[in-house]
This record gives C-alpha cells, sequence and structure tokens, in this order.
C-alpha cells in the first residue's frame, strides 16, 4: 500500500483533522502538505483593511479603514506637487484632493462653491413658496 492509500484510509477512518494527525503520527506518516487551490488565491485581509472594502465590503471597519487610507492618500498627494500637475490644474478635484492653491484651481473651487449656494438658495426659495411662484 502506498502512503498516500494509507493516508486516504486513515482520513477515511478520523474522526477529525487532529484525529487524523494523530493517527498518521502513530503510522510514522507526515500530512502532505496543502496545495494551493487552482486559479487566483483569495486575498482575505479579513474586516478594517481597506482592501476588503474594495473587494464590496461595507461594514463600519473596513469604511473606517477606507477613510484613513483616503486621508492618508491626500496627505500624500499634498506633499508632493508634481501630483496636483499630473491631476491637471483648474479642476476642483485637484484643490480639494491635492491642496493646490494655484489660480486656476481656486478659481475652480470658488466656482463650486458659488454653484452649490446659487443650489441651495434656489432649493430654500422653492420650499418656502411651495414650488409655485
Ligand atoms: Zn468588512
Ligand atoms: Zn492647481
Amino acid at each position: 500500500m502506498s502512503d498516500r492509500k494509507v493516508m486516504l484510509v486513515v482520513a477515511g477512518h478520523a474522526r477529525d483533522a487532529a484525529d487524523c494527525r494523530q493517527l498518521l503520527d502513530m503510522l510514522g506518516l507526515a500530512l502532505p502538505k496543502p496545495r494551493r487551490a487552482p486559479g487566483r488565491p483569495t486575498v482575505d485581509h479579513g474586516h478594517g483593511d481597506h482592501r476588503t472594502y474594495i473587494k464590496g465590503c461595507r461594514c463600519t471597519r473596513c469604511r473606517e479603514a477606507m477613510r484613513v487610507r483616503a486621508v492618508e492618500k491626500r496627505a500624500a498627494w499634498r506633499s508632493a506637487p508634481s501630483a496636483a500637475d499630473r491631476a491637471g490644474h483648474g479642476k476642483l478635484s485637484t484643490y480639494k484632493n491635492y491642496g493646490c492653491r494655484c489660480e486656476p484651481c481656486k478659481a475652480a473651487n470658488t466656482e463650486a462653491t458659488r454653484a452649490g449656494r446659487a443650489a441651495r438658495r434656489e432649493k430654500a426659495a422653492l420650499a418656502e413658496t411651495g414650488g409655485a411662484r
């Protein structure tokens, strides 16, 4: 009988994994190394990891990890002005995420603030008049 066959027999008689290991120990056989499943290995980083968030988890811990990472990323972008150059100027995202304060980016932020305020004012006005004027 080959070692492999013995192992299968032992595994068939064992109550659980620990029992199986003990039986194999008694026979002087080592457990075969667990082979990796074919294909892409499942990357399980557990919860509280931005990678798990990216995989689709939206639990509190993963969201917090993602938020912290975004803060760190923004800080890194901010400390590297060339990153803002790559992102392009005159954009609100460059002003906000990269902390760029060049004229085109400041103008984009001013415009966005103005537009947001106007939209809110319009909404408030509509609510006051009940939408009919
Ligand atoms: Zn999670
Ligand atoms: Zn800029």
